[in-house]
């Protein structure tokens, strides 16, 4: 896909989640939260749904989360327009309860379509829900900052996963924000090692990717890190970084 055509195809998601009503949540909500960044990007981060703020505005992680996701892809040198961010649900949950399992699964194909659109190199997920639900099985205290190949089915054709706390959980538990701050530094490098996994899965390099329940990877903080997430990942899309290369 062209970038123009991820666009589009991001665009006509929208549209459709912004008049959803396959679940009950649409009966609640000001607007819908369909995600937002950039079309040409190789990173997305999967929240867990809107809250208030996000709720008010229609845009993804505005309220004190946002401000502290924001603040966190600074220490890498990110902004929130070189990613992509969405959720698992696209309307808030009432009184910002935990979304349940028909709504998530009612609002699943959304987010596979917007994962087939973006052909991510790395999908990182944001709490608990955003984790079983790519990787069912794992918990967070255990897995948080480690690399998992995702399962094509989830629309993210070869991607690998990294998980990390949800922002909220570090604003009500002080002790988590050095967490996700080591978690953030790390992962620059492990979009590096997602792109090698997609050179690898393109030229057809057999069993250069663990299985899907092979152990997950522990990766360290990189001690140099590389530019942006849309920097040449072996596939010559041109997407915007490539200037930034790496390689
Ligand atoms: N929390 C989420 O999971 N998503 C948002 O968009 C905002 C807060």
């Amino acid at each position: 896909m062209t970038s123009e055509e991820r666009r589009a195809a991001l665009d006509a998601i929208a549209s459709e989640v912004r008049v959803c009503d396959r679940c009950r949540l649409a009966g609640g909500r000001s607007q819908a939260v369909p995600g937002e960044g950039s079309p040409d990007t190789e990173v997305v981060f999967v929240g867990e749904g809107p809250g208030q703020n996000e709720d008010r505005q229609g845009r993804p992680f505005v309220g004190a989360a946002g401000e502290l996701l924001e603040e966190l892809l600074a220490l890498i040198g990110w902004q929130r327009g070189d990613v992509y961010i969405t959720n698992m649900v696209k309307c808030r949950p009432p009184g910002n309860r935990d979304p349940e399992a028909d709504e998530i699964a009612a609002c699943r194909p959304f987010l596979r379509r917007q994962l087939e659109a973006l052909d991510p190199a790395l999908v990182i997920t944001l709490g608990r829900f955003s984790l079983q639900s790519f990787r069912p099985g794992d918990l967070i205290s255990r897995v948080h900052g480690t690399t998992r190949p995702l399962d094509p089915a989830s629309g993210a054709r070869a991607a690998t996963g990294y998980a990390m706390y949800h922002p909220a959980a570090a604003l009500r538990q002080a002790g988590l924000r050095g967490t996700m701050q080591r978690d953030m530094a790390a992962i620059p490098a492990a979009l590096m090692a997602a792109r090698e996994a997609r050179r690898a899965d393109a030229s057809g390099i057999a069993d250069s990717r663990p299985a899907p329940d092979a152990t997950a990877v522990a990766l360290e903080p990189p001690s140099a890190l590389p530019s942006q997430p849309g920097a040449t990942g072996g596939r010559g899309t041109g997407r915007a970084g490539d200037q930034l290369g790496l390689f």
